[in-house]
């Protein structure tokens, strides 16, 4: 169950048939809300363990449509974490510095140390996405890097990094309704910009883009999670189950404590 968005390295998916619409995965929104929360005081103990533990780490990398409910999905399934243990990253159109080095410099100076979690808000995949649709830099260039990336991601793996990749998924129509909302409502119409009515108008070749990257970016170690995301409420309860599972498999532990604390006394 915490892993039925997860797709397989052996699969080859359309994704015009993976679901955008949590509504039928579950049929009570109260209890789903309920069940949220309790996972949530879940996910704070053992990020707090992962912290004590202080060895392995926790990449965790959203990607969605503008309005696709990345920035949500930190407000809510992060609320009440250490935040000394979680470090959040959004990686806007590189720089003049970031774009005098290769896409992946940024990012790996962005990836999670020893003991915490580490966010990813867009990605490196962002350098197969915009990038490819956009036509940013020849195809030569950005058909080479989704091989660069599994490799990257490898590296990440191997040096104990344990990676969750959320690709959230909505449909069109909900982010048009999402788009009237932030022009509606005085208090989001900041996040709107001109750009996102361009990327919608090209929806279908970001799907394009972002079938391929399903494709060939889910490996054994780094699978792409795809969440229906229609549903906020059903969002949160996917994405908490999934980053609970995997840190209680992680079986982390305290590390061993000093010898002779039983007969300390504190003066
Ligand atoms: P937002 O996440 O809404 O603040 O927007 C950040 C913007 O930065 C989006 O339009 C992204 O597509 C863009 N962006 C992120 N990474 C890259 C990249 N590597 N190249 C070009 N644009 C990017
Ligand atoms: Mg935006």
């Amino acid at each position: 169950m915490p892993y039925r968005h997860r797709l397989s390295p052996s699969q080859t998916v359309s994704i015009a048939q993976l679901e955008t619409d949590g509504k039928d995965l579950h049929d009570d929104r109260k209890q789903a809300e309920q069940e949220f929360h309790e996972l949530r005081e879940r996910l704070i103990e053992l990020q707090y363990r992962l912290y004590a533990e202080g060895r392995r780490k926790l990449l965790v990398v959203l990607q969605a449509m503008d309005a696709g409910g990345k920035d949500g999905t930190i407000r809510h399934v992060f609320k009440g974490v250490n935040p000394q243990g979680v470090r959040v990253t959004a990686f806007k159109a590189p720089t003049p510095a970031e774009l005098a080095h290769d896409f992946l410099w940024r990012v790996h100076q962005a990836t999670p140390a020893s003991g915490t979690i580490g966010v990813f808000n867009r990605s490196h995949y962002e350098d197969v996405l915009v990038v490819r649709v956009e036509q940013l830099v020849p195809e030569s260039v950005w058909q080479t890097r989704y091989e660069r990336i599994n490799q990257f991601e490898r590296l990440l793996f191997e040096s104990g990094t344990t990676i969750l990749k959320f690709f959230l998924h909505i449909s069109k129509s909900e982010q048009k309704s999402r788009f009237e909302q932030r022009l509606k409502e005085p208090g989001k119409r900041w996040k709107f910009s001109i750009e996102d009515l361009n990327k919608r108008k090209d929806w279908d070749a970001y799907m394009t883009a972002y079938e391929d990257v399903l494709n060939r970016c889910t490996t054994e170690y780094a699978p792409w999670h795809v969440i229906p995301c229609d549903q906020k409420w059903y969002r949160n309860l996917a994405i908490t189950r999934t980053l609970v599972a995997t840190l209680e498999e992680m079986d982390l532990q305290y590390p061993p404590e000093p010898s002779g604390l039983d007969e300390l006394k504190v003066e």
